[in-house]
């Protein structure tokens, strides 16, 4: 019979966890892995809670496995490194983000795209090697073979800087490979939650003309004052849309519900790009004749690997781009959840695991 989640592993370890579909968090007794010799224990401190894991919790994408310990905006510090460790000694600030494995021998592994490797590992809900589930980083250690843990600059707060590890990734990355860095150009973001306020600050960073298009018109002052933001669109009104069409060279989509795309392309001019990072439980409808008659592109992204994370973090570092959160104690985290679904978060909620982690 399989060993329970608190018996599999010598480690003890505690979280929280959710047990069925209703998406509830309450603590969670479990276990981790012997520190191997390429493993490095994490003591968490901070972990940001992202959309993906109120879809996981909600079984939005139905392939939960209960109970499930979101979590993978992790930063920490080592405790422990096995014996071939070369890169971390105990006591670095450390940061672990959406995977902790990968076969290391595909195309994408080779290419440094273990996020596109097939057997990619994510810090939760996955099946780790030895077939026992990944459990995330809402718990007070984490266990992470070295090549997936990253250096966390010094000078990024552990708190602000966490949500970098999945929302600041997840923009970084396709801004790069889809070439939206273009000093100059116009910016779309959709959605301002965790990855649009982050979106935004890249986009500022790379010297581009930023516009977010929202559903939450009270977002609009802190959009601009706050974010640096250039402009402001309310999408449900039909007049300032129809004034800004055509304008944007490109625009990132991360909204997290099923919307319709015909406005956004709307928005792009000749050859421009959109790339949509959302996903809700259903399929959008792709509309074609604004992509054919405007030659425009419609792309995907998933995170990014493990070498573009720890170039992201560091360009993080250097140009002083962090979250904006709310920190709030463990015992808060569904009351956050419940927050994030009605699009009620600025920008991003970040547990505050030591501190607020009591059995
Ligand atoms: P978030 O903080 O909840 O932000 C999403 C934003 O989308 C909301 O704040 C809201 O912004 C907008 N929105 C929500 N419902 C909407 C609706 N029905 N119509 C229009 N706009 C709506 O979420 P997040 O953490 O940024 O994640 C966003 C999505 O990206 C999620 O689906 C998540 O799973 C996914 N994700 C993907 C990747 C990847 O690698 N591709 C990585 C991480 C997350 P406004 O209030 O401004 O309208
Ligand atoms: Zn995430």
């Amino acid at each position: 019979m399989a060993k329970s989640p608190e018996e599999e592993h010598p480690q003890k370890a505690f979280g929280w966890a959710a047990r069925d579909s209703s998406g509830v968090l309450s603590p969670f007794h479990f276990s981790r892995r012997e520190n191997g010799e390429e493993d490095v224990t994490i003591k968490i401190l901070y972990c940001g809670v992202c959309h993906s894991d109120l879809h996981i919790v909600k079984n939005d994408w139905g392939f939960t496995r209960f109970p499930v310990v979101p979590g993978h905006e992790i930063v920490g510090v080592v405790t422990k490194t096995g014996k071939n460790v070369k890169k971390f000694k105990v006591g670095d600030r450390v940061g672990v983000g959406v995977l902790v494995g990968s076969c290391k021998k595909c195309d994408s592994c080779q290419q440094d795209l273990e996020n596109y490797c097939p057997q990619v590992i994510f810090t939760y809900n996955s099946l780790y090697h030895d077939g026992t589930i990944t459990y995330g980083g809402y718990s007070d250690a984490v266990v992470v073979e070295e090549c997936y843990v990253l250096r966390f600059p010094d000078n990024l707060p552990p708190d602000a800087g966490a949500p970098l590890l999945c929302a600041g990734i997840t923009v970084y990355s396709p801004m790069k490979y889809y070439g939206m860095t273009e000093p100059g150009k116009h910016l779309g973001v959709a959605g301002l939650g965790g990855l649009g306020h982050v979106a935004v600050k890249f986009g500022k960073a790379f010297g581009l003309r930023v516009t977010v298009i929202s559903t939450s018109p009270k977002k609009e002052d802190e959009a601009i004052n706050r974010l640096g933001a250039d402009a402001f669109l309310v999408s449900s009104d039909p007049a300032k849309m129809k004034v800004a069409m055509g304008t944007m060279d490109y625009i990132i989509d991360t909204v997290s519900a099923v919307h319709a795309l015909a406005p956004l392309l709307g928005l792009l001019k000749l050859n421009g790009k959109l790339v949509t990072l959302g996903l809700p439980d259903k399929p959008l409808e792709l509309p074609i004749f604004p992509l054919v008659l405007g030659r425009k592109l419609v792309g995907g992204s998933d995170v990014g690997g493990m070498k573009e994370t720890q170039e992201m973090l560091d360009f993080c570092a250097e140009h002083g781009i962090t979250a904006d959160i709310e920190l709030i104690r463990m015992e808060n985290v569904n009351m956050a959840m419940e927050r994030l679904a009605k699009s009620d978060v600025r920008y991003r909620f970040v547990i505050d695991v030591a501190n607020s982690l009591s059995q």
